[in-house]
């Protein structure tokens, strides 16, 4: 059972790291997980925890019936220890799933470096042997010595683009006397405050917000180049210099909002939710943003309500890291070239932090099943593992960007289904049904169903 040559190597102790080494450790077999933090850091993580969110503490829509939703029933049905462990960690947010970052982060670390198969190496991993098993969850961010190794191993190289953080302000900067709080359309409590605009407060954000200066892109050589940035997020300056509306249509947007001090809806508001349940943090939502900080500090504080705000961190940018999958990766997440090596994560090509779980979650499942010599499985195409996993080896590998879960990736209904449910919330239903539906089978006849009477107890680390 711990042949050496057996044991499997992951690198990268992130979200998609953590939930395979889980995977592969609770099928009895030995994992060695290299996580270079906190000796050397990716410029976004903060700590040297393992499955730090860098970045929103929102693990999206937890509501029936939801694309999101489903990918997370599936990481319940496959007895996923991160989706466990981000439920007990849970902050109010109305629908979706948001955790207390510290306290997830340390209950992962917990749980790991207390799993006895597990074996935790604070250092860079840059060498991959592809005779050993090993899965690469690296990460957007990995280092430039491993990103090196892989271009070696994939033949691969210079496919990058640019993807941003959001500014977090102090709960107790925040003028209520103008903010309020309310969810859109009275949905899910008064977890967000929403700061209102008119037309006159839209103007001056706007006029101010585009001639704003902006941090210099960089590559690794240290020289400016041109940006390329993920299109599901973009930075306000970039939306902005797309047209003067353009906000308004997306982060600004102000529907489903009535400002209490007018009984109407504004001409624009700015969300900000709850970091933690400490109440003292709030994420201004969808404003990730690549300006210098003394210029984000003058334009951010043109929004109403937040004329004094005090900024917890400013908005930034990084570099993203990711291999084109459509050429190199089966549906198992195995390399075509190199089956012993799987990807997983965000640098597997696909984009989010419950999509990076999900993912390690196959990996794991995968690689536990090459070092047991039994053949690997690709997720059914119904499920939201499954279209993640199709899409990364299969999309078009000319055009190839990363993908969250949405409905648009699973497959559509079949003619005769689409007659019966006429209406979208209903053909949403359906699809949610087969999805989890042909999830739970595949584990089942796979012989990789979670038996909950063997969840081991994890203590969830308190809150500070
Ligand atoms: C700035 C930024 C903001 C983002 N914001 C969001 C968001 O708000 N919501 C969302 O859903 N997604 C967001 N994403 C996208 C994505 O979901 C996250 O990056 C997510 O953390 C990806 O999980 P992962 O496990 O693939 O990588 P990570 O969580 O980054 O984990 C990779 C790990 O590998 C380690 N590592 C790297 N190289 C080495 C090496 N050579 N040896 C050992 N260890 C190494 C790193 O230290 C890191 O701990 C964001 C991405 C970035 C870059």
């Amino acid at each position: 059972m711990n042949d050496p040559a057996q044991t499997v190597n992951v690198i990268g102790g992130g979200l998609a790291g953590s939930e395979a080494a889980w995977q592969v450790a609770r099928r009895g077999l030995q994992v060695r997980l290299f996580e270079m933090r906190p000796l050397q850091t990716t410029g976004a993580h903060r700590t040297g925890d393992l499955a730090e969110l860098v970045c929103s503490n929102s693990l999206k829509s937890d509501e029936q019936n939801t694309a999101p939703r489903l990918l997370k029933d599936e990481l319940r049905e496959g007895g996923s220890l991160l989706i466990r462990l981000a439920e007990a960690a849970a902050v109010p947010a109305g629908g979706a799933l948001a955790v207390d970052r510290e306290r997830f982060a340390a209950s992962v670390s917990e749980a790991l470096s207390s799993h006895p198969n597990i074996e935790i190496r604070r250092q860079e991993a840059f060498h991959i042997n592809p005779d050993e098993i090993n899965v690469i969850a690296a990460g957007p961010l990995a280092s430039r010595a491993l990103s090196k190794e892989i271009s070696r191993l994939t033949g691969v190289d210079g496919l990058y683009f640019y993807d941003a953080i959001s500014p977090v302000v102090e709960g107790d900067t925040i003028n209520f006397e103008t903010a309020f709080r309310a969810a859109r359309y009275g949905k899910g409590g008064d977890d967000y405050v929403n700061c209102p605009m008119s037309r006159d407060d839209y103007d001056r954000f706007y006029d101010a917000l585009i001639i704003a200066e902006a941090v210099p892109a960089h590559n690794q050589s240290g020289n400016e180049e041109p940006e390329k940035y993920f299109e599901g997020c973009l930075p306000i300056e970039e939306l902005a210099r797309r047209g003067r509306d353009t906000l308004r249509f997306g982060p600004m947007k102000p529907v489903g909002l009535e400002d209490p001090r007018t009984g109407r809806e504004p001409y624009a508001a700015v969300q900000l939710r709850l970091e933690n349940l400490m109440a003292d943090a709030y994420n201004i939502v969808g404003f990730q943003c690549h300006l210098k900080y003394g210029e984000q500090k003058r334009v951010l504080q043109l929004i109403p309500g937040l004329e004094r705000a005090e900024f917890i961190r400013f908005g930034q940018m990084h570099r993203n890291t990711f291999i084109c999958s459509p050429r190199l990766l089966r549906e198992t997440l195995q390399m075509k070239a190199h089956p012993r090596v799987l990807f997983a994560g965000q640098i597997s090509g696909i984009e989010g932090y419950t999509e990076a779980m999900a993912t390690g979650m196959l990996a794991g499942i995968n690689a536990a099943r090459i070092a047991h010599g039994l053949e690997t499985i690709a997720a059914p195409r119904e499920s939201a593992t499954g279209s993640l996993a199709f899409y990364l080896a299969n999309a078009d590998a000319r055009n190839f960007q990363p993908a969250n879960t949405t409905f648009a990736l699973l497959p559509p209904l079949s003619a005769d289904d689409r007659k019966q449910s006429r209406r979208k919330t209903d053909r949403h239903r359906v699809q949610v049904e087969r999805g989890l539906s042909a999830f739970r089978d595949w584990l089942r006849q796979s012989g990789e169903s979670f038996s909950r009477q063997s969840w081991p107890q994890i203590p969830l680390v308190a809150a500070e």
